[in-house]
């Protein structure tokens, strides 16, 4: 018998946890006919409502749920990292507990993997129910991406991934602080079958994530994949230099032919706080990716268990 692991990350979802246990054993009836079992590990990430009991409740009646309860709230893909570092299973599937993922695609994400796949990935090809501002600035991260960074990052990709165990390990070797799963994942390549499907609203309770919680955190996916931005004060500078030159020519010509050296006060003016502004805006890319380096240097644990059952 093999086994197939199913991590679920909860931050405050006492009322997700049941109904998405209920959801998924009546999914699962299948890992029968492939011969296999199933775990459940919920990962607590410091929730501060009634997740851990209810967690809890579920194992008294079974006992293939498992749970890693956070110190404090180390957001999502820290509770990621720590599922797949504490499961068993052959197989391991990540999937969101308000059932935004559903499990009613795992049927078909298994027939895949006996094609040969490592991997079966899923991504949304609506953002139905979705703030829009949040889908333009979504797809604008996307577009950049591909641009600056070597590595796939889908359009729309979920979480919601099934992989081999071999792929679980390669993803648990790569041991950095500052996390960006979604990278992650393509960076480890092997084998991968996308999947669409229709946007699903969350079942109970409301979104952990708000715009500028959002924002922030494509700033870690840019400064963990790429290092594009870095670059963009040398080519600049080159641009500024190459005008500065052409400038100096003009006055110098000018000054031969019609004799006025002072004049240019306001322009001057514009092109010092131009160039300063620059400068500021350089210097603060510089400083995310020393803050960023500066986080991987301290070597901190990416999480800490509270409780383990
Ligand atoms: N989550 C988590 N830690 C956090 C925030 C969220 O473990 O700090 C979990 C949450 O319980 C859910 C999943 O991550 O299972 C996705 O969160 P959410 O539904 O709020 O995000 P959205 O689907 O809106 O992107
Ligand atoms: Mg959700």
């Amino acid at each position: 018998m093999s086994l197939l692991s199913v991590i679920v990350p909860c931050y405050n979802e006492e009322e997700n946890i049941a109904l998405f246990y209920e959801e998924l054993i009546r999914n699962t009836g299948f890992l029968a006919e492939h011969h296999m079992e199933l775990e459940v590990v919920y990962v607590d990430d410091g929730s501060r409502d009634g997740t851990v009991s209810e967690v809890k409740k579920l194992r008294e009646k079974d006992e293939r749920v498992h749970l890693v309860s956070f110190s404090r709230n180390f957001g999502k893909e820290a509770a990621m990292f720590a599922g797949l570092e504490n499961c068993d299973g052959e197989y391991v599937v990540i999937m969101d507990v308000d059932l935004q993922d559903p499990p009613s695609l795992l049927p078909e994400m298994f027939s895949y993997m006996r094609e040969g796949y490592d991997s079966v990935a899923t991504r949304r090809v609506t953002r139905k129910g979705e703030p829009p501002i949040r889908s333009f600035f979504a797809r604008m991260f996307y577009r950049l991406m591909r641009r600056i960074s070597k590595t796939e990052i889908v359009d729309g990709a979920r979480d919601y991934r099934l992989m081999t165990r071999q792929m679980v390990d390669a993803i648990l070797s790569m041991r950095e602080y500052n996390r960006f799963t979604k990278g992650i994942f393509g960076w480890v390549g092997f084998r991968t079958k996308w999947m669409e499907y229709e946007n699903v609203e969350r079942a109970r309770g409301e979104t952990k994530w708000n715009f500028w919680k959002l924002f922030l955190y494509s700033l870690d996916g840019i400064a963990a994949f790429s290092t594009v931005p870095l670059m963009f004060a040398s080519v600049v500078g080159v641009f500024f230099c190459v005008v500065a030159f052409l400038m100096i020519l003009f006055i110098i010509v000018r000054k031969l032919i019609f004799g006025d050296p002072v004049s240019g006060w306001p322009s001057l003016v514009c092109i010092i706080l131009m160039t300063s502004g620059v400068q500021f805006f350089c210097t603060g890319i510089l400083g995310q990716y020393l803050a960023k380096t500066y986080m991987e240097v301290k070597n901190r644990p990416i999480y800490l268990v509270r409780e383990k059952l």
